[in-house]
């Protein structure tokens, strides 16, 4: 949590601080500081866009899969669920799974990869070495108290970690109330009220709220998350019945939305406008 909002400036009022706490946080759990950075602001930027969101991006029903069949059944989901939530976040760092289309190999370990433009490759590379650096800490670990220990101590709370991230982030930009947008319709306001804020019971707390304030999250993403609560509080009756919620317990939510929520398709009533369901 610290280290997203690093990402976003939100931890310090200097750049400087928020990058080195930042950095060391990202590397010490194997993930790409300035290479996360980069692509998560740009999913701020384009949130909800068909064309230009940098993760969650749903597929038109012409660009299913073919496998997408055989996992519209409760045993393909559970099979499909458990791959997401154990593997989705090393997939998405290391292939950009579920991410925008590039048409071609995309990774946030690669300063060549077509996320980055030219003035950020540089910092691509410094989060590598990072990431290196870590993994040579590890290997040391491993050397001086073995396999066994490294994965109780650190392997097992990093799957967790990854595993909660994945959820959380699904659940607030994956609900059937929640259009999507090319170019046509897509805007500013639009894109940062196209989240939903979910109910994650008593893990609302251990998460710093960061689940039910992701609405505001988008809004204002400089807000650290210990005012994130009070500033929820605050714009939901300004924003009335914009401001979307789910207090679906996260175990029924994560089982219908990953029922229903398998393609989008253009709004008819949008008259060939660009808004998509
Ligand atoms: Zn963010």
């Amino acid at each position: 949590m610290i280290g997203h909002e690093c990402g976003h400036h939100a931890f310090s009022d200097y750049q400087l601080v928020n990058d080195v706490i930042g950095f060391i946080l990202h590397s010490v759990l194997l993930t790409p500081y300035f290479s996360w950075k980069y692509s998560h602001r740009r999913h701020h930027s384009n949130t909800s866009s068909i064309e230009h969101d940098e993760v969650y991006v749903p597929r038109l029903k012409s660009e299913l899969r073919w496998f997408s069949n055989y996992l519209s059944n409760p045993l393909g989901r559970v099979l499909a669920l458990s791959c997401t939530l154990t593997l989705g976040w090393p997939l998405y760092l290391v292939f950009n799974a579920s991410g925008r289309s590039y048409g071609r190999y995309a990774s946030h370990y690669d300063p060549h990869g077509p996320i980055f433009n030219d003035h950020e490759r540089l910092q691509i590379y410094i989060s590598d070495v990072g990431v290196i650096a870590s993994g040579y800490v590890l290997y040391r670990i491993v050397l001086a108290q073995g396999l066994a220990w490294l994965v109780c101590i650190y392997g097992v709370p990093l799957q967790i970690m990854s595993g909660f991230i994945v959820l959380i982030t699904f659940l607030h930009h994956t609900h059937s109330s929640l259009p999507h947008y090319d170019s046509f319709e897509w805007d500013w306001l639009r894109r940062a009220l196209a989240t939903v804020d979910r109910d994650f019971g008593i893990l609302n707390k251990v998460f710093h709220n960061i689940t039910d304030t992701h609405v505001l999250h988008h809004l204002f993403s400089t807000i650290p998350h210990y005012h994130a609560m009070e500033a929820t509080k605050a714009i939901k009756p300004l924003l009335g019945e914009y401001y979307q919620f789910d207090g679906t317990p996260i175990y029924k939510a994560i089982w219908r939305d990953s029922k229903k929520c398998i393609y989008v398709e253009k709004d008819e009533g949008s008259k060939g406008k660009g808004i998509f369901w």
